[in-house]
This record gives structure tokens, C-alpha cells and sequence, in this order.
């Protein structure tokens, strides 16, 4: 069979098998665009189910678009801790800030419109399109990218940009058949997550596509998709300092553009300092009257790994370059980056312990 019979074949049983199988999940109890935006935002780079409480959470404190173009900035990453990537929610306010300034508050009814709101690429714009509104736009990610390689038993590499758009536009193409667009599109979906699994693990037994699948037939499902390795991620060596003056920790900001920008954090040297340059750097900002080394620990980003050793030191006077704040206020008001948190816990249980 050519990709167009599979594909206009597949749209029928896909979408019926989604209707029966769909996992339930708070953002699929609505079909408001504003919501459908929020899940597919928290959902790049986060599992379903750590994203649960998130998307909770974040509908409760901002429930439209218009919460959302006011909060405060403090606010809106305070929600986002934990979820990493934090230009994701800065962009998510200016969209929202267009929205209402544009459009009334109302999410344009146009996959091209939607693509050029701050932070809605592509794929957003197809699934909010399609999801929300039911219009015949795809919505291609690694999941769907899964399920037609194995589909059409292609060999293309899919972390290619030129994989993704064709497979965009084939699947334009077979939209129009669907009854409803948004089931077609969670159907894709919903099966490169839970039947046509990503490791060599498809459960072909359980597939409402099986019939039509070309790698299952060549006993190539397991070996596909093909993903030619990344690059490797650049090291950057850290040393972090928690630094302590009467109960209260230091913070300071990072610079406005780069990894993490604008974000609160320990203050830092970038490179590993031994014990005797620690100390100096210690007493640059007054000194300290104690200090050991503490947790190292490394943090992945997308291309980058902070490989980081961290000190802890009661400081003999309170630097006033530095944001310091009790340990109660930045646990439960200030945004810490997941980068810094191991450090923040670690601390707090040995405070607690000490107590
Ligand atoms: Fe994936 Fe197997 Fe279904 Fe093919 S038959 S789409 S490999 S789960």
C-alpha cells in the first residue's frame, strides 16, 4: 500500500479506537482553546502525569486568558517551578497578552494566526486548531513521527526537519476525512503513547492500525523510527554557593539573556574552585566564619550540562548585592530553577535535622 491508502485507511479505525481507549486527563474534560494551549505548552518536555497538578493548579490561579496577561511575573514562574524551560511561560504571557489586545481574549480560529502568537510553533498551532476547534491541521511530534515511520516502515531519520514537514503535509492531506478532527489528532496521539511505544516496544497486539502496518509486516517495528544521535551536550563546571547570614540564604539573578534567564539562583562561579579559591572568592563578599564543601550535583538541559560543586558558608556579614531571604519565603514564594533545587533541599534537611 502507498502512504496516502494507509494513511486515508488508518483515519476511521484511529479515531473510533480513540473514542473507546483515551486515558482520562483533566484536559480533555474541555475543549477551550485557552486550556487545550496549556496542556500542549506543559506537556513539551513533560510526562502526563507529572503534568497533572501543574495544569491544575496553573487553571486554577489564572482560569482564562485574561488572568493570564496580568499575572505577575513572580507568580506566573512561582507556578511554573519544577516544569523547567521557563521562556515556555514567559512566551505563554506575551501570547496571552496578544490574544487579548488582538483578538478580544478569543484564540484566532486560523492554524496560521495561531503559529504567529509568541511560543506557538507548528505543532501548538495544529493542536490547538485541531483539538479546540476541529479545524484539519495536524499536529506532528515525536509520537506521531513514531507511528508513521512504523506505519510506512520509512527509514527516514525523524529528527530531520524535513521528516516532520513532510509528514505534515501527508497528513493534511487525509484531515478532511476525519469526522472530527480533534479525535484524529489525539488519536495519533494517544497511540504512539500507549500501544506503538518509543524503545522497540510496540504493542502491535493491541493496535487498531495493525492491519495496516507495513513495518509490523517486515518485522521492522522494533528497529524503527530511526533517530540519528544528537550532539553531544556542551559540560559547563559550576560552583555554586549557598551563603547564609542569620537564617537568611542568598540569591541573585541571572543574566537577561541565556540559560535560565532573568531566573533567581545561588550565586555562582563558573568553573570548579578549588578550596583555597573558594575561600577567596568567600572573602570578596566579606567572608566567611565557616564554610565546607557540600552536594555536587549535575543538571541536563536540552543541548547543556551544569556540572556543579556547591559550598556552604555562614558569612561573617550580610553582602547587600545579594537578594537574601528566609528559607520559608523562598520555598514558598520565590521561583527556583529545578537546576538549583537538590541544593535547596539539601540544605533544608540538614536545617531540619540540626532542629
Ligand atoms: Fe505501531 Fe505495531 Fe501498530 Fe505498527 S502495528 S503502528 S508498529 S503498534
Amino acid at each position: 500500500m502507498d502512504k496516502q491508502s494507509i494513511l486515508a485507511a488508518m483515519v476511521s479505525p484511529l479515531c473510533s479506537w480513540y473514542e473507546l481507549n483515551k486515558r482520562d486527563f483533566p484536559w480533555r474534560k474541555s475543549r477551550d482553546p485557552y486550556r487545550v494551549w496549556v496542556s500542549e505548552i506543559m506537556l513539551q518536555q513533560t510526562r502526563t502525569t507529572a503534568a497533572i497538578p501543574y495544569y491544575e493548579r496553573f487553571l486554577q490561579e489564572l482560569p482564562t486568558v485574561f488572568a493570564l496577561a496580568e499575572a505577575p511575573e513572580e507568580k506566573l514562574l512561582k507556578l511554573w517551578e519544577g516544569l523547567g524551560y521557563y521562556s515556555r511561560v514567559r512566551n505563554m504571557q506575551k501570547a496571552a497578552q496578544k490574544v487579548v489586545a488582538d483578538y478580544g481574549g478569543t484564540f484566532p480560529k486560523d492554524a496560521q494566526l495561531l503559529s504567529k502568537l509568541p511560543g506557538i510553533g507548528v505543532y501548538t498551532a495544529g493542536a490547538v486548531a485541531s483539538i479546540a476547534y476541529g479545524l484539519p491541521e495536524p499536529a506532528v511530534d515525536g509520537n506521531v513521527l513514531r507511528v508513521l515511520a512504523r506505519l510506512f516502515c520509512d527509514e527516514a531519520d525523524i529528527l530531520l526537519p524535513e521528516t516532520k514537514n513532510r509528514a505534515h503535509r501527508e497528513l493534511k492531506e487525509v484531515y478532511p476525512m476525519a469526522k472530527d478532527c480533534s479525535d484524529l489528532t489525539q488519536g495519533l496521539m494517544e497511540l504512539g503513547a500507549t500501544v506503538c511505544l518509543p524503545g522497540g516496544a510496540p504493542k502491535c497486539d493491541e493496535c487498531p492500525l495493525a492491519h495496516l502496518c507495513e513495518a509490523k509486516k517486515a518485522g521492522m517495528a522494533e528497529k524503527l523510527p530511526v533517530r540519528n544521535s544528537k550532539k553531544e551536550k556542551k559540560e559547563v563546571k559550576r560552583t555554586v554557593f549557598l551563603l547564609e547570614y542569620e537564617g537568611e540564604i542568598a540569591l541573585c539573578r541571572r543574566p537577561k539573556t541565556g540559560v535560565l534567564s532573568g531566573m533567581w539562583e545561588f550565586p555562582a562561579a563558573e568553573e570548579h574552585l578549588t578550596a583555597k579559591k573558594a575561600k577567596q572568592q568567600l572573602s570578596l563578599w566579606g567572608g566567611a566564619e565557616e564554610s565546607a564543601p557540600f552536594l555536587s550535583h549535575k543538571h541536563v538541559f536540552t543541548h547543556l550540562v551544569w556540572d556543579m560543586k556547591s559550598y556552604r558558608a555562614q558569612m561573617k556579614e550580610k553582602d547587600e548585592s545579594f537578594f537574601w531571604v528566609t528559607k520559608e519565603k523562598l520555598s514558598e514564594e520565590i521561583p527556583l530553577p529545578s537546576a538549583m533545587q537538590p541544593f535547596f533541599r539539601a540544605l533544608s534537611k540538614e536545617t531540619d535535622t540540626k532542629n
